[in-house]
């Protein structure tokens, strides 16, 4: 493993046919911003903010928050930064809030919903990220965005703070580049109609899948079903890239999907911008992009797009990558 590391961590992630994908890291604590430096990450593509708030007894405020993402932004500059607001709710439970009464989290009270109820925390977050904006390399991105006009509420909001901040004569950066994250089927098929209000997509699928497939993402009795390689899944991604590009934005992807070897040359198929992904993977995936062409990756992504269900698609693409790699 190491000597993967010292041999593929700061090479660019390139095809041997000269197609160059952008290849960050995912991270939840601050403290992992050694390992995206140590394993060759190009910037950080998504910072899962809510860890912050989790395991303690009161709010982080906002020059706590503002500290910490300035930090961030500086260690990593000029590499880009995309912080990802509050994404509380279902899988990354809260004890801050005391239990949350839900039937079914994961359809309930999370991610951009919870920031739209418990709008004070929301504020304190944006105010901080604003902010922290003036180092200059900082990206914002929305969780589990449903619909445009939930979006553009969010969008007033933000504008809202940085109205409030101007007044208060607070530096801040008024031109961050806002994104949303792709994870709910309904995002999927407005794609079009959200690439319009946004800067760039994120695509997540670790919740997408589970959307789309009906799979609750934490339940051990229906793990076998949670199929990246699903037809359904694949033609979501690839509806994302197309309906981003068409729009002239940039499309990411930064569910664990992207660290899937059998995965990430379809991805590269569909000629995505970039992929965000675990630091210890990067190495890893670098080596299979490297060792990929552009032909191949595109090939593969017909294929897989042509095959009835997931038995197919799996077969397809475990006969190429260990014919190849
Ligand atoms: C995702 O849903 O794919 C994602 C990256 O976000 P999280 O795993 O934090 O929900
Ligand atoms: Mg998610």
């Amino acid at each position: 493993y190491q000597a993967l590391i010292t041999r593929y961590c700061h090479l660019p992630a390139e095809t041997i046919d000269g197609y160059q994908i952008r290849v960050f890291a995912n991270i939840e604590l601050f403290e992992e911003v050694t390992s995206v430096i140590d394993n060759g990450g190009e910037g950080i593509g998504l910072y899962r903010t809510e860890y912050s708030f989790l395991n303690r007894t009161d709010l982080p405020d906002e020059d706590e928050l503002f500290e910490e993402y300035r930090d961030l932004a500086s260690i990593m500059y000029p590499k880009p930064v995309i912080i990802r607001t509050l994404d509380i709710g279902a899988d990354k439970v809260d004890n801050l809030f005391g239990q949350m009464e839900e039937a079914n989290p994961a359809l309930g009270l999370r991610g951009i919903r919870f920031c739209q109820k418990y709008k004070n925390i929301f504020r304190t977050q944006l105010r901080a990220i604003l902010r922290a904006g003036v180092v200059g390399n900082l990206s914002i991105m929305f969780p589990m965005i449903s619909g445009l006009h939930e979006l553009q509420e969010v969008k007033k909001f933000y504008r809202q703070i940085q109205d409030e901040l101007a007044k208060e004569g607070l530096d801040f950066n008024p031109d961050i580049p806002l994104g949303i994250m792709i994870e709910l089927p309904a995002a999927v098929l407005i794609a079009d109609l959200l690439a319009r209000e946004v800067d760039f997509f994120s695509i997540g699928t670790n919740d997408l899948i589970q959307y789309a497939l009906g799979i609750d993402r934490t339940n051990k009795h229906v793990s076998y079903l949670y199929q990246p390689l699903h037809p359904a899944v694949i033609r979501s991604i690839k509806h994302v890239v197309d309906a981003g590009h068409k729009a002239g934005i940039e499309v990411s992807l930064c569910g664990e999907v992207a660290s899937d070897p059998f995965c990430v040359p379809i991805l590269m198929g569909m000629e995505v911008d970039s992929i965000s992904l675990t630091p210890r993977s990067i190495p890893g995936i670098k080596r299979i992009i490297r060792q990929a062409s552009m032909e191949e990756c595109k090939e593969l992504l017909n294929k897989v797009l042509n095959s009835h269900d997931v038995f197919e698609s799996n077969k397809i693409v475990r006969d190429m990558i260990f014919s190849r790699f």
